[in-house]
């Protein structure tokens, strides 16, 4: 009863959030950063940030995570944190020679006002910025957004710093993927060579954070994209940004600096979103969908269709990333569900208005919020006014699953207690076929657990 001081009665909360259903805006613009080929991330600030930043992203990717810091003492945080800025640029390029140099900020360089543009352009003059490297950057403030707004500003960064504009247009497209895993990246790829398409997607931390086991240790994994290819993405002829949250920003920047027009799409999670990533890929390129992507789909549907009397009508509560959370409510209701209660603690107002327009007519009692007071504690407090049967989230939600004893299937970032997230993908048909079978699995094993010997099946 870890959380048994949690009340029933629910007050409205202006200043106050207790378990939030986010992280810090630095640890997106890691991961991020991470998806560049030959990337380096740097935390200007404390060591502690960057300490926890690193962690979380190791506990979660079950990887080493590279990061530099400016390791801020007292003097830095009242006179500013330039002289060391400086300095770790000279001692990262020197010592771990990176291609790019991805500096975010956090809540103490902001609060000072370190001019990160100044500083890394006095490093370019003084000559510490050697020939065909890169320094990028990021304001990250954690007192505002989550970790997806801060994934959302190291890859507009990647758009600002390598983007070029170009008179004739390719046949190319972009993708820019939002917060996804590494396997899911992965998927994304594979679904387009399917198609065929000639394509760019960034960031791409697959082959960084999945990379195979060799036996020799490399700051720098073979995946990511490449700088070569981000400098190439002015001449695409469409960008494809998958999660508005996090990818919207720099499908805008790039059309601000190369024209090349954009469409915003949820990821393709589950079966309606992916229906709509596939037939958009073959309208923008105009080629057929090859029959091994029309199998998977029917597979994904035949096992919806074979185990369906067990979805219908559970009720689900969700938390997480609102690019993830509403493809997975439209793919909890094409299975019969019913999301009820959702919180994301990334702000914006598009969150709650697609949800209550994909489950308002379907769910009774839905119950959306978004921004800091969106919590754990509040999604805690929906249900001990009225239980679901179902959870469906990050690895947080342990106390809730513990104390309500509810099922729960781990879902989103991060997923610090248990593994494969990072290696099987939810994306596409047939991820939606793997958390479909999760999903299936948990009321099963729960079904098992709670049935009476009179009605406990061999055969479900
Ligand atoms: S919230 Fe701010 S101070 Fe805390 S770890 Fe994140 S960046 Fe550092």
């Amino acid at each position: 009863m870890l959380l048994r001081h949690t009340p029933t009665e629910i007050r409205d909360r202006k200043a106050l959030t207790i378990n939030p259903a986010k992280t810090c805006q630095p640890i997106g613009a890691m991961y991020a950063a991470l998806g560049i080929h030959g990337c380096i991330p740097h935390s200007h600030g404390s060591q502690g940030c960057c300490a926890y930043h690193r962690s979380t992203l190791t506990r979660h990717y079950k990887e080493p995570i590279i990061a530099g810091t400016s390791s801020f003492t007292e003097g830095s945080s009242v006179f500013g944190g330039q002289a060391n800025l400086l300095q770790a640029i000279n001692n990262l390029f020197s010592i771990y020679d990176p291609k790019v140099i991805a500096v975010h900020t956090t809540c103490l360089s902001e609060t000072i006002g370190d001019d990160i543009v100044q500083i890394t352009q006095k490093a370019r003059d003084d000559g510490k910025v050697p020939d065909g490297k890169y320094v990028i950057h990021a304001n990250t403030p954690s007192y505002v957004g989550s970790h997806v707004t801060g994934y959302a500003g190291m890859v507009k960064a990647m758009v600002k710093y390598f983007a070029q504009p170009a008179e004739v247009k390719t046949d190319s497209i972009n993708v820019i993927c939002g917060w996804v895993e590494p396997s899911d990246m992965r998927e994304v790829k594979r679904l387009l060579s399917l198609m065929g398409i000639d394509a760019i997607l960034f960031p791409d931390t697959s082959g960084v954070l999945d990379a195979p086991q060799t036996g020799t240790y490399s700051y720098y994994p073979k995946g990511g994209v490449r700088v070569e290819e981000l400098m190439k993405i002015g001449g695409a002829r469409k960008t494809l940004a998958l999660g508005g949250y996090a990818t919207e920003t720099a499908a805008r920047e790039l059309d601000g600096i190369a024209k090349v027009p954009f469409e915003i799409h949820d990821l393709p999670i589950g079966l309606s979103a992916t229906d709509r990533f596939v037939s958009t890929l073959a309208r923008v390129s105009g080629k057929e969908v090859p029959v091994e992507i029309e199998d998977e789909r029917g597979r994904l549907v035949d096992m919806i269709t074979d185990m369906q009397q067990y979805f219908h009508r559970k009720r689900v509560a969700l938390w997480g990333d609102p690019d993830q959370l509403v493809p997975l409510t439209e793919f909890l209701l094409d299975l019969d569900m019913q999301p009820v209660y959702l919180v994301t603690g990334t702000p914006g107002k598009f969150f709650e208005k697609r949800i209550w327009e994909l489950a308002g007519d379907l769910v009774p009692g839905l119950r959306v919020k978004a921004g800091a007071q969106a919590d754990m504690f509040l999604l805690h407090q929906w249900i001990k006014n009225e239980s679901v049967d179902l959870l469906i989230g990050n690895t947080y939600g342990k106390y809730i699953a513990r104390d309500e004893d509810i099922p729960l299937v781990r879902a989103g970032f991060p997923i610090l207690d248990r593994v494969g997230h990072g290696y099987f993908a939810t994306l596409g048909y047939t991820g939606a076929m793997r958390l479909a079978e999760r999903i299936l699995n948990a009321l099963l094993d729960r079904k098992d657990r709670d049935a009476p010997e009179e009605s406990f099946e061999l055969v479900m």
